[in-house]
């Protein structure tokens, strides 16, 4: 197993690299999760002032789904 501690470049041996792309990788998988929940549409709960109607709705949704009413946001 020689061949991992040969320098490759700027001093840093085959084993240093491999260790490197491993932290990474494992450090990837949770910011990849990061980035996808900040893109994702968030739902929150609005209520329709035009009839009772109450759910969760992302702030594209400007319309209620039952009767085309304004939608505002439920506190
Ligand atoms: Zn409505």
């Amino acid at each position: 197993m020689e061949f991992l501690s040969t320098e490759l470049f700027f001093g840093l041996t085959v084993r240093e690299i491999g260790i490197g792309l491993l932290i990474l990788w494992v450090l990837w998988g949770p910011v990849s999760k990061l980035f996808k929940k900040n893109t994702g549409r968030v739902l929150k709960k609005k209520k329709c002032r035009g009839c009772t109607w109450v759910g969760p709705a992302s702030d594209e949704t400007k319309r209620c789904p039952k009767c085309r009413g304004p939608l505002i946001t439920a506190e």
